[in-house]
């Protein structure tokens, strides 16, 4: 039998992640070390938001550079894993009768190999995405990955790529450091005390139960809610840890969570 597999939350930040060195990505560099080698990837990231359920299905998944205005090198990054059709009909099966479209236009976004490319930089292990249907409540998400979870004994690393705190009209683009803003601090930091007491209501009902600095942290739907498939997946015999932490620029927070030994 495959050891269980930790279920991760990434915060992935600023694209240019993907070509910098920093301590964000020396932490995603490191991570893979205290992991067994995964059989494939399922990854729910913030950057596939669509109005449906999907997941890629191609066995050679296209590099999508699915940003605006940063440097060319940026736009030459690819990450050719292969995709793995088999895992994406598995996902189908495990999800029914919840309708799941098997898709081969999308392929690896920058939620994904933004990230990828620390952790795993030979790209060879497949990779999938799972789309995030707009359309569903949090705790449609949150039951997607309790519905998941038997593929961390199969040997697959769910994964979901998005920042806990992710603010981009409050965020300082450019070299300076900036001090993380108090509502950006105090959202991490109860987030963080609900994932260690295992309380994960508040956290999926967070519009209504945490406060005023979920309007500012959580804006949008979309950078959060990949936390909450991976959250999904906890057994209650897991344990919690942060393998990365920090906050970007003022408003992004760059926490990892990893669920699982
Ligand atoms: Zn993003």
């Amino acid at each position: 039998m495959a050891p269980l597999m930790p279920a991760l939350f990434f915060g992935h930040g600023n694209p240019m992640n993907a070509l910098l060195r920093n301590p964000y990505t020396e932490a995603w560099a490191a991570m893979a070390a205290d992991l067994p080698r995964p059989k494939a990837i399922l990854c729910i990231s913030a950057h596939w938001y669509i109005q449906d359920a999907a997941v890629t299905v191609s066995t050679a998944p296209r590099t999508i550079h699915d940003f605006g205005g940063f440097p060319r090198e940026l736009y030459q990054v690819q990450y050719p894993a292969p995709g793995d059709p088999q895992l994406a009909q598995r996902v189908q099966k495990l999800l029914a009768p919840i309708s799941v479209r098997l898709d081969d236009h999308w392929g690896i976004d920058h939620g994904t190999w933004s990230v990828l490319t620390h952790v795993y930089p030979q790209a060879d292990i497949p990779v999938v995405q799972l789309s995030i249907d707009e359309c569903r409540p949090a705790s449609f998400h949150f039951e997607i990955g309790q519905r998941l979870a038997s593929l961390r004994e199969e040997g697959v690393l769910i994964m979901g790529s998005g920042n806990l705190v992710h603010n981009l009209h409050t965020y300082a683009w450019g070299r300076h450091i900036v001090e993380p803003f108090d509502w950006a601090v105090a959202f991490e930091k109860r987030a963080r005390e609900l994932l260690l007491a295992q309380e994960d209501q508040p956290l999926i009902d967070y519009e209504n139960k945490l406060g005023r600095e979920a309007l500012l942290a959580v804006p949008t739907p979309d950078h959060y809610l990949p936390l909450l498939y991976v959250v999904g997946t906890r057994l209650p015999s897991d344990p919690i840890s942060f393998p990365v932490e920090g906050v970007d620029g003022g408003s992004i927070s760059m926490l990892a969570v990893k669920i699982g030994g």
